[in-house]
């Protein structure tokens, strides 16, 4: 979804329905909205989408990457998340020890609100409108030049 509304860089902590992997052989190229291939090609088992399921492993790689980029954000803006599903309900706080300024978008409190410099209880479509997010990323440079 991010990728089709031309964000650039971003991390699918969750993987992709959008890609089907073998178990042993691995990712197959993106799929795009219709899967071609049903089974691997190499040793013909049945494909899976390329996403973490409960039970799943989370992948290392992913994991350092969303890691480091929450760590530098300045900005830390999370929406619509019920904050109770880990490795990612950490990175609130993870944010925020780092030095972010953090916002909570979602219609009801949940367990981390409290860790938020700011909470906009309204659904996603709305707040998104209306905070003036690019004020505060404007503020936040001024802050962080100097530092
Ligand atoms: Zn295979």
């Amino acid at each position: 979804m991010h990728q089709r509304a031309g964000s650039r860089n971003v991390i699918e902590l969750h993987g992709s329905m959008w890609r089907m992997r073998c178990q042993t052989h691995g990712v197959f190229e993106d799929m795009g909205e219709t899967y071609r291939h049903h089974t691997c090609p190499h040793c013909n088992a049945w494909l899976r989408p390329d996403i973490t399921w409960f039970g799943d492993a989370m992948n290392d790689q992913v994991m350092k990457a969303a890691d480091d980029v929450v760590s530098r954000c300045d900005l830390f803006v999370a929406i619509g998340t019920s904050a109770i599903v880990w490795p990612a309900a950490g990175f609130p706080e993870l944010a925020r020890d780092y030095g972010a300024w953090c916002v909570e978008i979602n219609p009801e409190a949940t367990e981390l609100s409290s860790l938020y410099h700011e909470t906009i209880r309204l659904p996603a479509s709305e707040a998104l409108r209306q905070h003036p997010f690019t004020t505060i990323l404007h503020t936040l440079g001024g802050t962080t030049k100097q530092d």
